[in-house]
């Protein structure tokens, strides 16, 4: 259903002088409000008059029960999507972290390698340069 606007209304019902319509219209907007405000306390109102139940754990919180209450569940749910995705997200960041912490101990590993043989300056051997395009290749994906 198409919510009917103030021009088609107005055209509808009256014909009257500029002033009015503005008048009106302003009510017509001040309606709006209303009804959203109204349907907001209507919703909320309704949810209060059943039960509140999980879908993914059939967990239930007896009216009157609250939205906020349903919500606070799901945050804590195992079995709600949201678990999962936390989840997901412990283990990726411990992984990031580890995988951090492998590089650091890899560049000081190829750092050493770079220089063997050349004291405290990258070599030109062969091995050397492995080493220099390896900590190349390793900072270069930290970027
Ligand atoms: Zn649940």
């Amino acid at each position: 259903m198409s919510a009917q606007t103030f021009d088609e209304w107005w055209a509808t019902h009256y014909n009257t002088n500029e002033r009015d319509k503005i008048m009106c219209r302003e009510a017509w907007h001040s309606r709006d409000a209303e009804v959203a405000e109204l349907r907001a306390t209507n919703l909320r109102l309704i949810r209060g008059d059943f039960n509140q139940i999980c879908s993914h754990c059939a967990w239930e919180a007896a009216a009157p029960a609250t939205w906020e209450q349903l919500q606070a569940h799901i945050q804590e749910c195992p079995s709600h999507p949201i678990a999962t995705l936390k989840r997901e997200v412990a283990e990726l960041k411990a992984k990031l972290t580890e995988t951090e912490r492998l590089n650091k101990v890899a560049l000081a590993h190829f750092e050493k390698i770079a220089c063997l043989g050349n004291g405290d300056s990258h070599g030109n051997s062969i091995g050397n340069s492995m080493a220099i395009d390896a900590i190349k290749e390793i900072e270069g994906s930290a970027k």
